[in-house]
């Protein structure tokens, strides 16, 4: 823990609120100002401050950068212009001949990058079921530079085990990568869990009001860090200092909002799951979850990804979305507003019918992300939506 984050607090909660408050020192602003300026001045010809230009580096930019790595429990951060530039500044790393070992189900940004890159560059890619043995065996027979992991999966909200696959990583010498996205550090710290890099898509719960798009990279390994600055810079993939600044804000509400996110979503999970017309529901507090246990023990929070399967398919799913009021259909997750959407046609319709099927993706899925709206007009909303999905369809229960 740094100095200041000491001062600041001994609780991460604090310590978000509290980032870079009261650092300013030109006019003693509590909140820091927001640096836009592209450039900044020169002593001397060849002799600058700590900035020269904002590509490179930018103090509210740093800011963030700060309070991200503190909030994973890192020693750096990187902030860049989204999810997929900082996935794109791992990919750096991989030369011809490597190997990246990904899951199968992982984002499909994620997958279309390594598919892409793995032909251009050289490496090679495995897509693999983490939970399984025969992932791990791969793992020990292609020896891969990089295991790629995401947990919880989308939609289905899978848990992969990621002390289990640090252990694998450590035997054949690869780096570990962790996408935080779905939980974020409010939730989930991989780092603490031996893993080296942590990834995230800060468009969604570190903003978390859904006005930004935006990534970061935090690393455990100072050296490390610096490398993957180096290439941030490099390939021009910096965040700019306006979303820095947005996004610093909404860290600051993290831990609050993930508080309000998770009471809503459980109560959700309970009316989903005490109605005839739900066929299943995915979240990993459910007893009867494949990754309930591994949950339990590396999440701090559950989450408030939801995801579920209608009775009645397609029409079914046509009855819900036209009665929901508070759920706007759209993609992308984690703001403060509760959203829905439809797998099967939206964030996995690049899928082939096959490919969906084997994924567990049906035409009667749906993922809600619980915002922090009221939970009784939340719960009062799905269950009416769901109550029209049983009248209209009569469906088999
Ligand atoms: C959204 C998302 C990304 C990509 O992030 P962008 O900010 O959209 O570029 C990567 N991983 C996960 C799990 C995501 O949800």
């Amino acid at each position: 823990m740094s100095p200041r984050a000491k001062e600041a607090g001994n609780h991460a909660a604090t310590r978000s609120v509290r980032a870079a408050i009261g650092t300013d020192t030109s006019h003693r602003a509590v909140v820091p100002p927001l640096h836009l300026s592209a450039n900044f001045v020169f002593d001397a010809p060849g002799s600058c401050g700590r900035y020269d230009y904002t590509r490179s580096g930018n103090p509210t930019r740093d800011h963030l950068q700060e309070a991200v790595a503190d909030a994973e429990g890192g020693s750096s951060c990187v902030i860049t212009a989204s999810g997929m530039a900082a996935v794109t500044v791992i990919t750096q790393l991989l030369r011809p001949g490597d190997v990246l070992l990904a899951p199968h189900d992982c984002y499909g940004g994620c997958h279309r990058l390594f598919t892409a890159e793995s032909r251009r560059i050289g490496f090679d890619v495995h897509f693999v079921d983490q939970s399984t043995d025969a992932a791990v065996e791969l793992a020990r027979a292609c020896r891969p530079r990089i295991i790629w992991l995401e947990t919880p999966s989308n939609p289905l909200l899978r848990i992969v085990d990621l002390a289990r696959w640090v252990d694998v990583a450590r035997e054949v010498g690869a780096l570990t990568v962790a996408d935080n996205t779905f939980l974020s550090p409010a939730n989930q710290r991989p780092l603490e869990w031996g893993i080296d890099l942590v990834v995230h898509s800060t468009t969604k719960f570190i903003n978390g009001h859904s006005d930004v798009v935006g990534g970061a990279v935090v690393s455990r390994d100072a050296a490390l860090g610096e490398e993957l600055a180096w290439w941030t810079n490099c390939i021009g993939v910096s965040g700019s200092p306006f979303d820095a600044y947005l996004t610093l804000r909404g860290l600051r509400t993290l831990h609050a909002r993930t508080a309000i996110h998770e009471q809503n979503a459980l109560a959700i999970v309970d009316v989903l799951g005490g109605h005839v017309a739900v066929a299943a529901v995915h979240h990993p507090s459910l007893l009867g979850h494949p990754g309930h246990d591994i949950a339990t023990r590396q999440q701090t929070g559950w989450g408030s990804l939801v995801s579920f399967d209608l009775h009645g398919g397609r029409p079914a799913v046509d009855a819900f979305l036209s009665t929901l009021q508070y759920f706007t259909l759209a993609e992308s997750l984690g703001g403060v507003e509760s959203l829905v959407a439809h797998p099967a046609t939206m964030t996995h319709a690049s899928m082939d019918d096959e490919a969906r099927r084997i994924a567990g993706i049906g035409e009667g899925l749906l993922r809600l992300s619980v915002g922090i709206e009221h939970a009784g007009d939340l719960v009062d909303d799905v269950h009416a939506a769901l109550d029209v999905v049983e009248e209209r369809l009569c469906v088999p229960c």
